[in-house]
């Protein structure tokens, strides 16, 4: 497919579609660091039922053999209506509904693909939750070494897991510098962000988070959301879900962009700072100290800050205490999502438009509450416990309590 290729996301310039993964050779000839993004002209997005989870939108995701493509029968995942107020229609894209509980899914099910495509065998990924677990998934999966480093802190429930998936998981050191020291090696396959960071990037895992936007267009009957509000960090989910639906423009399907929110915690708010004085780099938050360790990073990347801009959306912060609000309130739906997920809802209900605007709003539940059981412990007195042999109900539960 010679249609297909990479393009820079500042100076625009093409290469090949080939694993290049230390960012664009001509900005860097010049001494700047851009990332590579795939580029398709003159596609559409068109669903191919054959193939299985996000490949059915195989002709709008890198062009993998037919024997490269891994699924865990990702994707799909529902767009469930919330209550609103007044004109404001609420849903929430269920991204639980995932094989490892999380919207990582989809950008790792296109790493392990492509990596086989380019005959790699071992892949290498930062993560703390849910994208080292996802990572340690589909290069199982896909028949694939797994090599993590997480952070020093990173909760055992998370480490264990990826290595029942059979990674190889390594707490603490310079993570960051270990994984540009495997990368120099030429044969490791990176499950990384967009952006170059310490030199190295992967073009390819936004591709899968796309396929979000197309869903989400879909569901909603062939229609645009107004506004999609989505917990950013790395920034590689909004961009990827942003890039999905600029790609649906582009082809004539739909006719225009939808607002794009990002949502952090005030206590990582990188984007929110750099909106509120209109610029276009981030500058990095630290310590950082969150409910909300999916979206705890110090710095994020620049293409979701310039999505937001280009979308005529905006960056928004919720309070942590919001945030646990919002996630309760999730949990009385029958939806137990992450603090990180519900900081989309808190975002959207403190919103000065919410209510008045009649439009449609797309919340992304991006990962499950069962990943972080001490956030949801820390105020829970738990159950009441009984003597064994108890029996007296109308003691605990009186008729008509
Ligand atoms: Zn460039």
């Amino acid at each position: 497919m010679p249609d297909v290729c990479l393009a820079c996301l500042v100076c625009g310039a093409t290469q090949e579609f080939a694993p290049l993964f230390a960012g664009c050779p001509v900005c860097a000839r010049q001494g700047r660091k851009a990332a590579l993004e795939v580029r398709y002209p003159s596609r559409c997005a068109e669903v191919d039922s054959s193939q299985p989870g996000l490949w059915k939108w195989r002709s709008l995701l890198p062009p993998v053999r037919p024997e490269a493509i891994v699924s865990l029968h990702e994707g799909s995942t529902p767009l469930l209506p919330l209550p609103g107020r007044g004109v404001t229609r609420l849903f929430v894209k269920n991204e639980t509904m995932n094989p490892t509980w999380a919207h990582k899914d989809r950008p790792n099910c296109v790493t392990a693909a492509v990596a086989r495509h380019f005959g790699f065998r071992q892949v290498v990924t930062i993560s703390t939750g849910n994208h080292g677990n996802s990572a340690a998934a589909y290069a199982a999966a896909a028949g694939l070494r797994c090599v993590i480093f997480c952070n020093a802190h990173a909760p055992v429930e998370q480490t264990r897991l990826m290595r029942h998936y059979g990674a190889e998981v390594f707490l603490g050191g310079d993570a960051d510098r270990l994984a540009a020291a495997l990368m120099a090696r030429g044969d490791w396959f990176p499950a990384l962000t967009i952006c170059p960071r310490s030199g190295f990037g992967s073009p390819f895992g936004v591709e899968g988070f796309k396929t979000i936007a197309f869903e989400i267009f879909a569901q909603l009957g062939g229609r645009m959301p107004d506004r999609v509000f989505v917990p950013a960090s790395s920034g590689d989910g909004l961009y990827g879900i942003a890039k999905g639906f600029r790609e649906l423009v582009a082809a004539g399907q739909a006719p225009r962009m939808p607002r794009m929110i990002a949502c952090q915690t005030e206590r990582a708010n990188f984007y929110v700072e750099a909106f509120r004085e209109g610029r276009r780099t981030v500058r990095a938050v630290h310590p950082v100290e969150t409910v909300a360790l999916s979206i705890g990073d110090e710095i994020g990347g620049l293409p979701a800050l310039w999505a937001v801009y280009d979308s005529g959306g905006e960056a928004l912060e919720a309070r942590e205490e919001a945030i646990l609000a919002a996630a309760r309130e999730y949990a009385r739906m029958g939806l137990a999502f992450e603090p990180a997920s519900s900081a989309a809802l808190a975002c959207a209900r403190a919103h000065p438009d919410y209510g008045q605007a009649d439009e449609t709003w797309v919340l992304i539940g991006s990962g499950t509450a069962i990943r972080w059981p001490q956030t949801f412990a820390a105020d829970d007195p738990g159950p009441r416990h009984l003597e064994p042999g108890f029996a007296d109900a109308g003691a605990i539960l009186p008729p008509g309590s």
